[in-house]
């Protein structure tokens, strides 16, 4: 009875599973290898959390060797927006996570084994449920909203567990007339799994990353297929990671409990179960206490915000690094030159128990790996940002090419690398009063700290102007100046005015700050020499000139 029936109810279907089953080959890979894939559904929002599951998945790739393939869940058609492929996509491109397989732009895909879109695997999904009811395993329901809410009253009348499942489910013991008097009258249906599972029993299975789980059986006979015609996300899942030879499941925490049944699914339909790693969801401290991380709450949930922040995509991935594997610290400590495929990731180092996003952390990572640059990459990185997102500063940058690498250069060799750049929004703090055209419009107010009396300040500068040569090397550089700073009554040590300070008006120090402020009208620089060197004694004269003049 169960061909007629799935004649009866899937007349239309074309292609059988043998089809499917003979079209996508067997991968055939080396020892050890993997195929994982990353398989979000297409909101629009792509969640920090998902960055983090999608970025695992790509480093098991890596280091096992494989393949990682992206998979478009859209069967829920409510939740679609307008480019919601082309924007996962994007994401990936800017956080240089490769695709191997799978969708590459919103209607664009490469691999063997697609479709990659689930709402493009129509007739697949059909075969394969045609097939479920064929060998007895599947069966349509007919029930109503009214039918489900009366069987979850009864249930909760009797305190049972609610769902449809054994004497629940109502339509699970139709018999094939019934079934095709209904079908007749034209009563709409949908296509439930026919669970065998025994609740009362216990199924276990290993986690990758959470160890030996169990749980009861699933004894639900959840839907298979809807009423739409499309798939739901358990049976897709199974058809999907069957046919594409997924090796690997790394998702997230949200779905472990739905592994009896996925097991369940995989079992029944005769098909090779992958191995599971369920990951940890992101989360975030707030009055001490731990919480998701929430796309309604935190800006910082999504995983567009640290690319228009600036914030470099490579420090980005070096934090999810951190909270990936546990000594991923200590290596980047060992290593600091290495670079991030060099990890040598393991599943073991995984914590199980919610990963922690700490931004405060996130931006000391950002300082050191922007430190770990080179001018020119800080210089274009930066500009790539500036250029979508402060297009005034990327003007400049682009206009003073050479000048700005050299401004960036500054203090990124040696002993003492500038830490002072986060995140590519800090250039413009960091670079736009060297621009004479912001300089002039925007640095108008001058705090000199120590020395205030306007005719030291004057004078100060006027001798500097005199004695400075753009030839000096650092050394007789800063030996004019003490020596200047002597003949005008400061200490030329710091530590000889701790010492006598009634016998002198200040030090060095205070000094090379009334030239740093007339130079720049700010108190923290990087390295003045360079300042100065940069800037050229022209531009210095005509930097003083306005200090003077807005005495
Ligand atoms: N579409 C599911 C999600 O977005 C995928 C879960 C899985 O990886 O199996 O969470």
């Amino acid at each position: 009875m169960s061909k007629e029936l799935a004649d009866l109810l899937m007349p239309n279907v074309k292609y059988n599973v043998e089809y499917y089953e003979n079209l996508y080959k067997p991968r055939n890979l080396n020892e050890g290898e993997v195929i994982v894939r990353f398989a979000p559904s297409p909101t629009g929002f792509i969640h920090m959390g998902s960055l983090y599951t999608a970025l695992i998945n790509r480093i098991v790739a890596d280091t096992k060797g494989g393949k990682f393939l992206l998979r478009i869940e859209d069967t829920d058609q409510k939740r679609q927006v307008e480019n919601g492929v082309g924007q996962i996509v994007e994401a990936f491109n800017d956080y240089g996570l490769k695709i191997d397989e799978g969708m590459i732009g919103e209607n664009e895909e490469i691999g063997e084994y697609g479709p990659y879109k689930q709402s493009e695997r129509k007739e697949i999904y059909e075969a394969y449920v045609k097939w479920f009811i064929e060998i007895g395993k599947a069966y349509p329901c007919f029930c109503t909203e009214q039918d489900l809410n009366d069987i979850r009253e009864e249930q909760t009348k009797l305190k049972c567990r609610t769902g449809y499942y054994r004497s629940f489910a109502k339509c699970r013991s139709l018999t094939f007339e019934e079934i095709k008097a209904k079908v007749e009258a034209g009563e709409p249906y949908i296509i439930r799994f026919k669970s065998n599972g025994n609740y009362e029993k216990k199924i276990k299975y290993k986690d990758i990353v959470r160890g030996q789980i169990e749980f009861p059986e699933n004894d639900q006979d959840i839907i298979i297929l809807k009423s739409d015609g499309l798939p739901t996300y358990h049976f897709a899942h199974i058809i999907d990671d069957h046919l594409m030879q997924t090796t690997h499941v790394i998702r997230s925490e949200e779905w472990i409990s739905s592994v009896p049944l996925h097991l369940q699914l995989f079992a029944e339909a005769g098909f090779k179960a992958p191995k599971y790693a369920h990951v940890s969801a992101v989360m975030k401290e707030e009055n001490g206490n731990k919480r998701k991380l929430s796309k309604r709450k935190d800006p910082e949930a999504a995983s567009s915000y640290y690319v228009e922040q600036g914030i470099p995509v490579l420090a980005v991935k070096e934090y999810l690094y951190n909270i990936i594997n546990s000594n991923f610290e200590d290596w980047r400590r060992q290593n600091p030159d290495k670079n991030l495929s060099e990890f040598p990731f393991s599943f073991n180092k995984m914590s199980a128990s919610g990963a922690l996003f700490d931004h405060v952390k996130l931006i000391d990572i950002c300082k050191n790996v922007i430190s770990r640059m080179s001018a020119k990459e800080v210089y274009d990185l930066g500009l790539e940002w500036a250029k979508v997102y402060d297009k005034d500063l990327a003007q400049l940058m682009e206009k003073y090419s050479e000048f700005t690498i050299n401004l960036l250069n500054i203090e990124r060799t040696g002993k003492k690398i500038r830490k002072d750049i986060a995140k590519w929004s800090d250039l413009r703090e960091t670079l736009e009063y060297m621009y004479d055209e912001v300089f002039y419009e925007k640095y108008l107010e001058y705090g000199y700290q120590n020395i205030t009396d306007k005719k030291d300040i004057e004078n100060i500068l006027n001798k500097y102007i005199e004695i400075y040569d753009e030839n000096d090397d650092k050394d007789t550089w800063f030996n004019k100046m003490k020596e200047m700073a002597g003949e005008l009554g400061y200490a030329k040590e710091v530590k000889a005015y701790k010492e006598n300070p009634d016998m002198y008006k200040g030090h060095i120090g205070d000094v090379s700050m009334v030239i740093r402020v007339a130079l720049t009208t700010k108190q923290n620089t990087p390295d003045l020499y360079e300042l100065l060197k940069n800037l050229g004694k022209g531009k210095i004269q005509k930097r003083f000139d306005k200090a003077i003049a807005s005495l």
